[in-house]
């Protein structure tokens, strides 16, 4: 592995639950291309700022924490962790020498030739492709969805497995109709293990305020359980593992 690459930290966590099998040490990493207007860490969107680390250092302070890695792993997550995908490739490259499991958290927006060495390394992909429409994706986060989609064909190609993330926005992701094009698409892919349904929430709309930045979701309520377990019928009805 190349111990030297550098990376720059947002925060992390040591016993997340959510970001992947098993209990999980996540690393949000500074700097994400995309503009989602649920995004809930606007903070970490800024490039070159937060915490400068090498992958040699950070894999020196992950490996302290080895016999509960091996429990469950390392997830990387952001901001968009391949917009840092040298930095990912060098940490990922160490960790599976070390054999512990690894996933990588994103939204595919960027093109794989940039992110390919990285998502190769990992063991897991978490992917969000934000909406199956492309002008709906743009709309919603600056980028249409061909990066994510080609990132999901590569997966399928070299038989990564991939869990799908999905935001439900009413008004925006939350509908049935395009969420059925999704799971139909998906369909295809043997490569989704499982499809995870993200209730949209506004935990992060104060850090909107904070940044002196225009949060235009604030009159948005987020969606019902009704509405959540109807989303959840439709990935169900095409056979797919839903949580
Ligand atoms: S991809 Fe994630 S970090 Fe980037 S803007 Fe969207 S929600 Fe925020």
């Amino acid at each position: 592995m190349d111990r030297e690459a550098v990376g720059y930290l947002h925060s992390k966590e040591s016993f997340s639950a959510l970001d992947g099998p098993g209990l999980r040490f996540v690393l949000f990493l500074q700097g994400c291309p995309l503009r989602c207007l649920y995004c809930h860490n606007p903070d970490s969107r800024e490039f070159f700022s937060g915490t400068e680390v090498t992958a040699g250092e950070m894999l020196d302070e992950l490996l302290r924490y080895r016999s509960f890695l091996r429990a469950g792993g390392v997830t990387l997550s952001g901001g968009e962790p391949l917009a840092q995908a040298t930095f990912c490739a060098a940490l990922l490259e160490g960790l599976r020498e070390e054999g512990i499991h690894t996933a990588i958290d994103t939204s595919g927006g960027l093109p794989l030739r940039l992110t390919q060495k990285a998502v190769d390394l990992a063991d897991l992909i978490l992917l969000d492709i934000k909406d199956i429409d492309p002008q709906v994706c743009r709309d919603l986060t600056g980028v249409d969805n061909r990066h994510a989609l080609e990132t999901l064909a590569h997966c399928e190609e070299t038989g990564k497995s991939v869990w799908i993330r999905q935001v439900l926005l009413p008004g925006w992701t939350l509908a049935p109709a395009r969420l059925g094009r999704l799971a139909d698409y998906l369909k295809d892919f043997g490569c989704v293990e499982k499809v995870e349904l993200l209730p949209f929430h506004k935990h992060g709309e104060f850090k909107w305020a904070e940044l002196g930045m225009d949060y235009q979701l604030s009159a948005v309520e987020p969606p019902s359980e009704e509405e959540v377990e109807a989303c959840r019928d439709i990935f169900r009805r095409r056979g797919f593992s839903v949580q």
